[in-house]
């Protein structure tokens, strides 16, 4: 394994209210409590969670996606959901992503798609998965698109690089994936990927994750995102650099000019809804950003995830349901 020591060149991180571990962790342990569930579920989306989601149906995600679009933006939109347990909704799961695949291209959108393996099955079994994004992977090459595959909890980790690399062999370059950089194992992964020249999205982690497979303390994330960074960036492939932390994003910057890095090897990606003002400078800067865009009804674990990374989400959530009663 990689040593944990930090790059020279970087600072050590301001510490802020946002970055309070133990308020992520009991929003992250909360999602399973029924009570909560209940109550985001019935008002969360109307209470202002419709911030981070485009809509809960496909057409009430196009005008979204369009004007993103019209204000310099590109983008890459997931339906969503998680965790699929029935081959039959497995399968549905193909069909609409099929379906969504033909409507970017006769809408004339440059939207890619993100999509999670366990809402196509991989935890019913692995080669369900991999065939059912196969099957996608390979209608997203004849209307010419790009899957992105995302990445769950640590458990899915080694199954998902498994299902990348086997599409890879097979011959798909429109397919990318992603690392996180909370995991120990996460820079010896990106070792190992590298000779397939893969196109990466580099994020720090979303989910609850033992000490003993991930760093606890936040400023060690934030230093191996930047040392992952530099890596996938003087590596070959593609680097999306997924991240509203203006701090790396800085780094990031200053780091590809001085190595000349040139703007088509990396775009940045931010989600719908956060900093929104900040991706459209960086746009008219002349970096590509992508802005990760959702929809669909299944938008409660995803909802409880953004909630995490920020207590004014919750209080402004709270604030709005209070008002209600
Ligand atoms: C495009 C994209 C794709 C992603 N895909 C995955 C994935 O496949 N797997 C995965 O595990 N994780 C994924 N994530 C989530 C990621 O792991 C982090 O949880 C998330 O990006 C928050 O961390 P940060 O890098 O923005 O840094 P942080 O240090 O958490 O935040 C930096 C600053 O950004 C702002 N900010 C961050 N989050 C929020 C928020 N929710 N609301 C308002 N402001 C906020 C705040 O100003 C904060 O101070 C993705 C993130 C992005 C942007």
């Amino acid at each position: 394994m990689a040593a944990h020591n930090a790059p020279a060149a970087v600072q050590e991180p301001r510490r802020s209210f946002s970055l309070n571990p133990l308020f992520r962790k009991g929003i992250l342990l909360a999602t399973h409590n029924r009570v909560i569930t209940r109550v985001v579920r019935r008002y969360g989306l109307r209470l202002g969670g419709s911030r981070f989601v485009a809509g809960e149906t496909l057409d009430a995600a196009i005008p979204v996606l369009r004007s993103l679009d019209e204000q310099g933006l590109a983008t890459n939109t997931t339906l969503l959901g998680e965790g699929v347990r029935d081959v039959a909704e497995a399968a549905s799961v193909v069909g609409a992503y099929t379906h969504l695949l033909d409507r970017i291209s006769d809408e004339g959108l440059r939207t890619n798609v993100a999509l999670k393996l366990t809402h196509l099955g991989l935890d019913i079994d692995e080669d369900l998965a991999l065939t059912n994004v196969g099957q996608l992977v390979s209608h997203a090459a004849e209307r010419g698109n790009f899957i992105r595959i995302d990445m769950e909890e640590s458990a899915r980790v080694e199954p998902t690089l498994r299902i990348y690399r086997q599409l890879r062999e097979a011959g798909h370059d429109n397919v990318g994936t992603v690392l996180q950089s909370a995991l120990y194992r996460t820079a010896d992964d990106l070792e190992a990927l590298l000779q397939l020249a893969p196109n990466l999205r580099l994020v720090k982690g979303a989910y609850l994750e033992p000490d003993s497979v991930a760093f606890p303390k936040k400023a060690d994330v934030d230093r191996n995102y930047i040392r992952l960074a530099e890596r996938m960036l003087s590596g070959p492939g593609y680097t999306a650099i997924a991240t509203h932390d203006e701090r790396i994003i800085n780094h990031v910057i200053e780091y590809a000019a001085r190595h000349g890095i040139g703007r088509d090897r990396f775009e940045f990606q931010m989600l719908y809804g956060i900093r929104s003002r900040y991706q459209i400078e960086l746009a008219q800067r002349g970096y590509k950003v992508l802005v990760a865009t959702p929809y669909g009804s299944d938008w409660y674990f995803y909802l409880m995830r953004r909630l995490a990374e920020r207590p004014a989400n919750v209080l402004f959530l709270l604030r709005g349901v209070l008002r209600k009663r």
